[in-house]
């Protein structure tokens, strides 16, 4: 990896460990917000083998204009207008009522570009290892069967960019469905 790819990568989680600061993942244990975007590029990188700059500064920033003051025209001042692009094209419109926003994902899903299908797919890895070991507090087992079947919806769209991250989340996938038995 060149060196200058290696200080984007740390200027990405710089700027996104800032932006996240005050937040906490919803599992019990309260984790830093950070944890999440910090393991999808790890996935991205380690499971997916991904070693394009754009989809790795994108996974990291995947969440700051969804979920913190972060504007579009921020990410593409520090990280340009593709990182731009493939952030917007997994960012949720929160104008929307939560049902829409989960229905767009399963209609767009199939349709953006190759990079934002990687780090949608590296998320929901991620996030379907979240609801195994670390689940939202409060939620009961139907709402977790309800997400994980959303959740599989979804990576029906983003099938045939990447092998290992696509077997890393049928794997995840089968322990999930008999450990709730779907
Ligand atoms: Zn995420």
């Amino acid at each position: 990896m060149s060196g200058l790819l290696t200080g984007r990568l740390l200027a990405a989680i710089h700027f996104a460990a800032q932006k996240h600061r005050d937040q906490r993942r919803k599992g019990a244990e309260q984790a830093p917000y950070i944890n999440h975007p910090i393991e999808v590029v790890e996935f991205m990188w380690r499971v997916g083998a991904v070693r394009e700059e754009i989809p790795l500064l994108a996974a990291i920033l995947h969440d700051t204009v969804e979920d913190t003051d972060t504007t579009p025209e921020e990410i593409e001042q520090h990280f340009g207008t593709q990182v731009r692009q493939v952030v917007m094209e997994v960012t949720d419109d929160k104008s929307l009522p939560k049902i829409r926003r989960k229905q767009l994902q399963v209609e767009h899903a199939p349709v953006i570009s190759r990079y934002a299908k990687l780090v949608k797919l590296a998320d929901k890895i991620s996030n379907l290892r979240t609801m195994l070991e670390s689940p939202p507090l409060g939620w009961n087992e139907s709402r977790l069967a309800e997400y994980i079947l959303w959740g599989e919806q979804v990576v029906a769209g983003l099938r045939g960019v990447n092998e290992g991250l696509e077997q890393e989340y049928d794997s995840l996938l089968a322990r999930a469905k008999s450990t709730f038995s779907l």
